[in-house]
């Protein structure tokens, strides 16, 4: 039996221009699906008053009117309108964009040009102000600090 001397030359990553798509991969996904569910059964058992929970600040009903990302699924609380879900970032790496909303075309970027950096996904009811954190996860390019590089330009 031969094998086939397979020298796979894999060369091509073709990086430096522009943009190479969707460069987004998240890392450390934290799911909340469990903690929401819990606090969506102790709202409908009564244990929790709506109030509680639907306390969006007029910050987050803006940030989700202007950088909310529309998803199919009707409000669990008051099932009245669509949620929205909003991307909050966090890290030193991104200073005073830290603790801001941003887009999905926002997020692109930012992983492209910082290290690390948090997100935090946040979902809304621009209806009855209920909101509740998704998911979390880190982006960025993942490169070790150190070895920094000049580009002149
Ligand atoms: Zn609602």
């Amino acid at each position: 039996m031969e094998r086939a001397t397979g020298t796979g030359r894999a060369v091509g990553a073709d990086h430096g221009r522009a943009y190479p798509g969707r460069v987004l991969s998240p890392r450390q996904v934290v799911d909340y699906a469990l903690q929401r569910r819990a606090l969506l059964a102790d709202v409908r058992a009564g244990r929790v008053e709506p109030e509680e929970v639907c306390d969006a600040g007029a910050y987050l009903q803006r940030a989700a009117r202007f950088h909310g990302r529309k998803v199919e699924e009707t409000c669990p609380v008051c099932r009245k309108d669509q949620l929205a879900q909003v991307s909050w970032v966090f890290g030193e790496a991104l200073r005073h964009i830290s603790g801001s909303a941003r887009s999905i075309d926002d997020l692109e970027q930012l992983a492209a040009h910082h290290r690390e950096f948090t997100v935090h996904v946040v979902e809304v009811c621009r209806t009855c102000r209920w909101n509740h954190l998704v998911r979390s996860f880190v982006l960025g390019t993942g490169r070790p600090r150190g070895g920094r590089r000049t580009a002149g330009g």
